[in-house]
């Protein structure tokens, strides 16, 4: 639990966090799941936001239309009410550049402290997204190491080096605007390799839930590339 807070008229106010995951969810898979778990348990986060993004920005398309990638989450979290599944983007023609959802959230939740999370691979290239530095005014990030990720650009370094912090406890000191590097279970699993099992013909169990493995079966998901 958070022991910092903010002190308005000699009451302790503790700001109200929620957590945000934006990706692809080209399957959903535990990589995604138990990380998440892990960072709202150490931030004491209410609940996590699960937004599958519709139009990549920084990648090839998704094979698999959106509202399909949204259902395969839906399916994956509905047993777990700290998680939601946040349809914004999809309804959204424009590119899905995070800075955009981020200010749909800080719209609609004018107070609250925003945590982006991003696996390491996708802070790597942090600075080449759209409006980084509006980004990190809007919301902390939460980088959650990924198993064989190392940094080594420069100017994130210095990024790093300025903003980032060691105690979540500081969170509560601003909306926006820090970097929290966060330990969770090293999961070495990746949508790109459940999507190469499947052309492969090879089991996906274990590696995503049940209830996502049987989607792609029924709907014959990825067996071509
Ligand atoms: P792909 O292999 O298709 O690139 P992915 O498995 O990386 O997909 P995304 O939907 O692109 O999944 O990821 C969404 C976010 O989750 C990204 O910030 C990514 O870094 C993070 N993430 C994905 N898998 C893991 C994992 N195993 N451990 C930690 N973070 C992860």
């Amino acid at each position: 639990m958070l022991l910092a807070g903010i002190h308005l008229s000699g009451v302790i106010h503790h700001r109200r966090m929620i957590g945000i995951l934006g990706g692809t969810f080209d399957p959903i898979h535990y990589g995604h799941l138990r990380t998440a778990l892990d960072v709202q348990e150490a931030l004491g986060l209410e609940r996590i936001h699960f937004v599958p993004l519709k139009h990549a920005v920084h990648r090839d398309q998704p094979g698999v239309p959106a509202e399909l990638r949204a259902s395969m989450v839906q399916t994956a979290i509905a047993r777990y009410p700290g998680f939601v599944m946040d349809d914004r983007e999809l309804h959204s023609d424009r590119p899905s550049y995070s800075l955009y959802t981020l200010q749909s959230f800080r719209r609609q939740m004018p107070h609250t402290s925003l945590c982006f999370l991003l696996g390491m691979d996708a802070f790597r290239d942090f600075l080449n997204w759209h409006e980084p530095m509006e980004i990190l005014e809007l919301a902390h990030l939460v980088v959650m190491r990924r198993p064989a990720e190392e940094l080594q650009n420069a100017p994130l370094q210095r990024l790093v080096a300025e903003r980032s912090i060691e105690d979540v406890t500081q969170f509560d000191q601003s909306q926006g605007g820090s970097i929290l590097f966060q330990s969770v279970t090293q999961l070495a699993i990746s949508a790109t390799d459940i999507r190469q099992r499947v052309q492969q013909g090879r089991s996906l169990r274990y590696l995503l839930p049940d209830a996502v493995i049987t989607i792609i079966d029924q709907l014959k998901l990825y067996q071509s590339s």
